[in-house]
């Protein structure tokens, strides 16, 4: 199969400001490449600060003056329902253009833009059934909760599954009544450049979306420190968490915060284990390994611990590696040659660290572009690197164990704390172990299988908040609090006499 342009790509992405399609100050652009033979195939405006102010002035007078807030939910649901509708329409499309951008498998590529579309049709159901609680005191008072979208909303957003982590920050922030900036990341910008058409399409108000693409460190920095954007939604490295958090403090602004992990897969000697095995090879390998949630660590009970890792090993070597555009590649290029040197030099660290037994460097046939073959390491122990720190690429590091405790502490022995996966038939075990696990989501005999009602998040370094469901609400909305006297004011008579 050889690997040809999509057609109709633009031969420059523009940034959109106010309803319209406009170049950077000065005419500034930075070049975008693909990942499978790093050529540059186009270019993109690179946004400074006094763009920025322009678009969230935009959004600013968007939320002030224009409909968006004040529409009733339904009218915003339909709106929002119809971005689903143009977004299902257009997958095939879509999958075409993320996978030549970022080099994620075709087929996976086209799972993720079904799930954009399903956060918007979520989002669109949920902002018309919500509701608050009022409470009475009997005869004195009536409490009641009046939500209000809070402004203009800051997303930021990385290169791992690009429109689909677009689609999880603007469809809560828009379906609750905020406009917004998005600035998306600089190596896949290609996708983030359908959203302006499918917005006006459906119908979303001049001024209500706005997009700047351009550097972390000077568009998503002007953005963090703009005063008129009251809360910033994060999703990257751990590190840039931080440092936002910073720059964001001095503000005091509404921040949530989705950022790396090391998550376990912990399989335990009664587990069902083909499913384990099915589970583990694809939470790791699967979206070329960029992935927040993989399973990049697993644990295993020592009485199983050398035929696991022989078949996990096995299987490791029969990917399909391939063209991203090819339906049977398994996995594809990663996104940019600096990750690629970033993911190959931990290869190399892992060489000292433990047991190689698949992979190790470029797959064959592949001696161009970004390309790892899916690497597997065994008897790994919890000091090294490649158990500590996130490669976010087709790296596995596997461990044994010998009791619940022992693998308990393993799990928790890294600083990021994004997910989990548990493999035991033993109900008991699986949540008393599930509970003493350090992280935010925890699958039990599950793959990474997504409820958009349950809360989506991390702690330690791997985060600050929680999106998903009424939590999204929450974070995008202010809950004024409105409290009523029914009968007569019960006030104190200060200076009244006696
Ligand atoms: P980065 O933190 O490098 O970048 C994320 C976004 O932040 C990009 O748009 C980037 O712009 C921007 N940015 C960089 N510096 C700043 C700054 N100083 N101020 C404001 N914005 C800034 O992450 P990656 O793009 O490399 O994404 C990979 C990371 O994301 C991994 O750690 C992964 O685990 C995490 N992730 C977490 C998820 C979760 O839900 N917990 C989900 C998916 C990924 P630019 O691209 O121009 O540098």
């Amino acid at each position: 199969m050889t690997y040809e342009k999509p057609a109709d790509l633009p031969d420059k992405i523009q940034l959109f400001i106010d309803g319209e399609f406009v170049d950077a100050e000065g005419g500034a652009q930075f070049d975008v490449i693909e990942p499978v033979s790093n050529e540059v195939y186009t270019r993109a405006a690179s946004a400074s600060k006094a763009d920025v102010d322009r678009a969230v002035a935009a959004a600013k007078r968007a939320f002030d003056e224009g409909p968006w807030p004040k529409m009733l939910p339904r009218e915003r649901s339909r709106i929002l329902h119809k971005v689903a509708d143009i977004v299902e329409s257009r997958d095939d499309r879509l999958a075409l253009i993320e996978s030549w951008d970022s080099g994620l498998p075709i087929t996976q590529a086209k799972g993720q833009a079904r799930r954009a579309a399903e956060n918007f049709r979520f989002f669109a159901d949920l902002i018309v059934a919500e509701h608050d609680n009022v409470t009475k005191v009997p005869g004195r008072q009536i409490n009641y909760v009046n939500r209000k979208p809070k402004g203009v909303a800051g997303l930021i957003t990385p290169w791992n599954v690009p429109f689909m982590q677009e689609s999880w920050k603007l469809a809560p922030a828009l379906a609750t009544g905020n406009t917004v900036v998005l600035k998306p990341a600089s190596y896949t910008p290609l996708s983030a450049a359908l959203w302006p058409e499918i917005f006006r399409e459906a119908g979303v108000p001049d001024g209500v979306f706005n997009l700047i693409l351009g550097s972390g460190g000077v568009a998503g920095d002007a953005l963090v420190k703009h005063p008129d954007v009251p809360l910033i939604s994060f999703t990257g490295d751990s590190s840039t968490g931080a440092m936002i958090s910073t720059n964001a403090s001095p503000f005091l602004k509404g921040l949530s915060l989705e950022l790396g992990g090391k998550s376990p897969s912990v399989v335990f000697a009664d587990a069902d284990l083909e499913e384990a095995l099915d589970a583990t090879v694809f939470s790791v390998f699967s979206l070329n390994g960029e992935r927040c949630t993989a399973g990049s660590r697993v644990l295993v009970e020592r009485s199983i611990y050398d035929d696991f890792v022989a078949r996990y090993a096995e299987r490791a070597k029969n990917i399909v590696i391939g063209l991203p555009n090819d339906p049977k590649t398994e996995v594809g290029a990663l996104v940019h040659p600096s990750h690629f040197e970033k993911v190959m030099s931990y290869v190399e660290i892992g060489k000292s660290e433990g047991r190689l037994v698949a992979g190790g460097g470029r797959p064959e046939g592949f001696p161009e572009g970004n390309y790892v073959a899916p690497t597997v390491f065994a008897d790994v122990k919890p000091e090294a690197r490649i158990f500590q720190e996130e490669i976010f690429g087709p790296v596995v590091a596997i461990t044994p164990f010998d009791t619940d405790e022992e693998a308990l502490k393993l799990a928790n022995d890294t600083k990021y704390g994004l997910a989990a996966y548990v493999w035991t038939s033993n109900l008991k075990r699986a949540h008393n172990f599930a509970h003493g696990i350090e992280s935010g989501m925890v699958w039990l005999n599950s793959n990474n299988v997504r409820d958009l009602r349950t809360p989506f998040g991390g702690v330690k370094a791997s985060g600050l908040g929680r999106e998903g469901g009424y939590r999204s609400v929450d974070f995008y909305t202010t809950a004024q609090s409105i409290q009523i006297t029914l009968n007569e004011a019960h006030s104190p008579r200060f200076g009244a006499g006696s």
